[in-house]
């Protein structure tokens, strides 16, 4: 095991060497044989080339045999990051590893509710390797922030949903959980931390305002956090999401069409039921049923007018 991370750690050694520095760069540049190579090529040698490096399930493999590891025992994070760099290269084409990236950079983020009882009880959650889910950043109801993953990985909490023409939300948000059962409001503490974090962020990423969702958006009829008492207004009034002029609605035109307009919003409307009773929950809150009133429809109107 030990032996795994020392090989582990002079790989990722040897990638920053040759990101970092301008000598190895130099040398490259003047021998462009040393270059790109190909993966076959870098198998047959067991000594990574100092100015490239192909990570390859074989290299892989034969390290994890030399060092006795059992294939069946599941896997460290560490591991799992190695494996999935593995996966991301193309075995079939040559390899030259570039100098400037990202790991991916989040333009959206999503809020949840945890529907749990405690923010330790979900820290255990993201912490089990059965649960299969996670979050970027945890937020107790006293308004105690814990981070999770590093902004830049992919969490695993959007799943399955459609917003816009994004499907897979997980690859570019950052998750954030509310500590809360599903049902209670959202105390002070929690919602001003959530609003500090939302602006760090914000201003970090360059996040859109619209670009703030809610987990129902996405997934409606399938997902309904943030509960109905979560303060979107609140929110939008300081650039995260969207709300409408509560002291005067104008009344939608004839002409208007409330359907496109909240397909324009971003939500999937195959399922135009759950998307009106997800709407509804958000910004009526007092009547869920799955049909359009001449207010509902007044207020996607003032939505439509004011952000798109
Ligand atoms: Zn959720």
């Amino acid at each position: 095991m030990l032996k795994i991370k020392e090989f582990l750690v002079v790989g990722v050694g040897l990638v920053f060497l040759v990101a970092c520095s301008t000598a190895k760069k130099t040398t490259v540049l003047q021998n462009p044989q040393t270059a790109v190579i190909k993966p076959s090529e870098a198998i047959e040698n067991t000594v990574i080339p100092k100015d490239t490096v192909s990570l390859n399930e074989q290299i892989t493999q034969r390290a994890n045999q030399q060092n006795q590891i059992d294939p069946n025992a599941p896997l460290s994070p560490e591991e799992q990051a190695k494996q999935l760099f593995t996966t991301g290269i193309h075995k079939e084409y040559d390899f030259a590893q570039a100098m400037h990236y990202d790991w991916r950079k989040p333009s959206y983020v999503m809020i949840h509710h945890t529907s749990q009882n405690s923010t330790a009880q979900t820290i255990r959650t993201f912490q089990l390797p059965h649960t299969k889910v996670s979050s970027h950043y945890v937020i107790g109801r006293d308004g105690r922030v814990v981070q999770m993953l590093n902004d830049y990985m992919r969490g695993w909490h959007a799943g399955r949903g459609k917003w816009g023409q994004i499907t897979d939300m997980n690859s570019v948000s950052i998750g954030i959980e509310l500590d809360n059962n599903g049902f209670d409001a959202f105390p002070e503490p929690q919602i001003n931390a959530l609003l500090t974090l939302l602006d760090t962020l914000k201003t970090r990423y360059t996040i859109p305002q619209l670009n703030f969702i809610g987990h129902s958006d996405f997934a409606p009829g399938r997902k309904d956090d943030p509960n109905v008492l979560f303060p979107w207004d609140k929110l939008a009034a300081r650039g995260f999401g969207i709300w409408f002029n509560e002291s005067y609605l104008m009344p939608a035109p004839a002409t208007f069409n409330p359907i496109d307009a909240l397909k324009l919003m971003g939500y999937d409307m195959k399922n135009q039921s759950a998307v009106i009773r997800a709407f509804k929950k958000k910004y009526v809150r007092t009547d869920l049923s799955p049909v359009l009133t001449d207010r509902d429809k007044a207020i996607i109107y003032d939505l439509y007018r004011k952000y798109y």
